[in-house]
């Protein structure tokens, strides 16, 4: 019979923040940039005496994250040199944080949050030249936020949840897009088990996530490999360690073995002041001008009684968020037009968005009248559909629509009747005939 196995994972994500320029000089940092090497200057290539200088806008969009997830936010803080030798930094040291973090604590979608803090990202290689390699350095230098989770994580699901939430917070935020396939969020797990829930494993750190999908399924593979290494008395080869995810063969492989934090020879670094935080920022304004954030919002939508798919919708495509409650606005508490606004958004509205995305979206006021329009009676549900069809690209008053489509039902009992009795009175002998049997 096989062991249980507690499974843990702390999780390390980076993100490029969206400032104008890059994190210690006026290089522009724009992400979409193709032409290689233009987004350029002799601080951020290192060029001998050159001096770096804080980006204010990006300490102020850590400290915004780190006041959205309740953390404490440094009094005290500063840059160190992280030594590293690779050409993507050409200073041969990294500028990060390490003793003190901008953030220290928080938490965010139930997972304890270590530290944030801020470095520089480093510029892109391409290896697939052969006997060279070039590098773009139009990615060095860019502001980058570190968030570190405690190890408080039980599944790759858990993990998956926190990411996703993160990828919203920043969104919310508006300090990063975090667009996981465009590498503007980055996603390193650390992975262990262990037999004994009061102690933890040793772990691996897997890295090159560039998706959730990929996070989840490479958290997954490792608690499997883990487990199947400890069922067949080869604990011994679970050792700390760097391992890659092989997207297509769906596995994770061996990189390097672990360096510590002594590798990195960290100091502070000389040439960049020390920060008084308070002395720069008024924090508690700051705290008090925070945008709606993600579960503030969930809990706005919490009320409306909708499904929680729709919720989620909502959270996580702002547009149509903002979309619904402008439509919903006419309708007060009246529950019953809620949900189908709500129903009618995120299946058939949000069906058009995705097969015609450059068509734009009927007037709010305009689905406002069709859902009253149902609830009246004065159209069937299935004629709504027409008419809501017909409203993507010929964005019209759905009554007018309606009458032009002869989609208008009559339900107004007496104005039947009278339709009833005009037409037995002209039909006097079927009536007689239906009568007589
Ligand atoms: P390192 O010094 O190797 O970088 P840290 O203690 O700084 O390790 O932790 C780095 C990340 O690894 C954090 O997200 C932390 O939560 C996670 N972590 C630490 N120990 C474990 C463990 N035994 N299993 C899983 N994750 C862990
Ligand atoms: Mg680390």
């Amino acid at each position: 019979m096989s062991k249980t196995y507690y499974p843990t994972i702390g999780l390390e994500i980076h993100a490029e923040l969206k400032t104008e320029t890059k994190m210690f000089c006026n290089s522009k940092n724009d992400p979409d940039e193709d032409q290689p090497n233009v987004n350029i200057c002799p601080v951020c290539m290192a060029h001998p005496g050159t001096l770096p200088v804080i980006n204010k806008k990006a300490v102020e969009y850590v400290i915004k994250v780190g006041l959205a997830i309740g953390g404490k936010i440094a009094n005290f803080t500063e840059f160190d040199r992280k030594n590293y030798f690779y050409p993507d930094i050409p200073k041969g040291y990294q500028i990060s944080q390490y003793k003190y973090p901008i953030v220290s604590g928080g938490e965010l979608n139930g997972v304890k949050v270590t530290r944030i803090h801020l470095e520089e990202d480093t510029a892109n290689s391409k290896h697939d030249r052969g006997d060279y390699s070039l590098v773009d350095f139009n990615r060095a230098g860019v502001p980058l936020m570190e968030l570190v989770t405690e190890p408080v994580i039980n599944s790759a699901e858990e993990a998956g949840a926190f990411a996703r939430e993160l990828q919203l917070l920043l969104r919310y935020l508006g300090v990063s897009d975090a667009n996981m396939e465009k590498g503007q969020m980055r996603v390193e797990a650390n992975i262990s088990i262990s037999e004994n829930p009061e102690k933890f494993g040793t772990k691996v750190e897997v890295k090159n996530l560039n998706s959730f999908k990929a996070a989840e399924s490479a958290i997954k593979y490792e608690l499997v490999r883990m487990e199947n290494l400890m069922e067949t008395g080869r604990g011994d080869e679970i050792v700390q360690e760097t391992r890659g995810w092989d997207e297509n063969k769906g596995e994770t492989f061996s990189q390097r073995k672990k360096e510590s934090s002594h590798d990195y020879r960290y100091f502070p670094d000389p040439d960049l002041p020390k920060l008084k935080l308070s002395e720069v920022f008024n924090i508690d304004e700051m705290r008090t001008k925070l945008p709606e954030l993600p579960w503030q919002k969930r809990e706005i939508l919490k009320q409306c009684e909708i499904s929680n798919e729709a919720i989620e919708i909502f959270v996580e495509n702002t547009m149509l968020g903002e979309y619904f409650e402008n439509v919903i606005k006419p309708f007060g508490s009246d529950m019953t037009k809620i949900k189908l606004a709500s129903n009618y958004i995120t299946s058939d509205i949000m069906s058009h968005l995705k097969n015609s995305p450059d068509v734009s979206l009927p007037q709010p006021t305009n689905i406002t009248e069709l859902i009253n329009m149902i609830i009246d009676g004065k159209i069937s549900s299935r004629g709504a559909k027409d008419i809501l069809e017909y409203m993507h690209g010929h964005d019209d008053h759905p009554m007018k629509i309606a009458e032009e489509k002869g989609l208008i039902q009559q339900s107004d009992e007496s104005a039947i009747k009278s339709i009833v009795e005009k037409v037995m009175s002209e039909n006097e002998t079927v009536v007689a005939e239906y009568k007589g049997g």
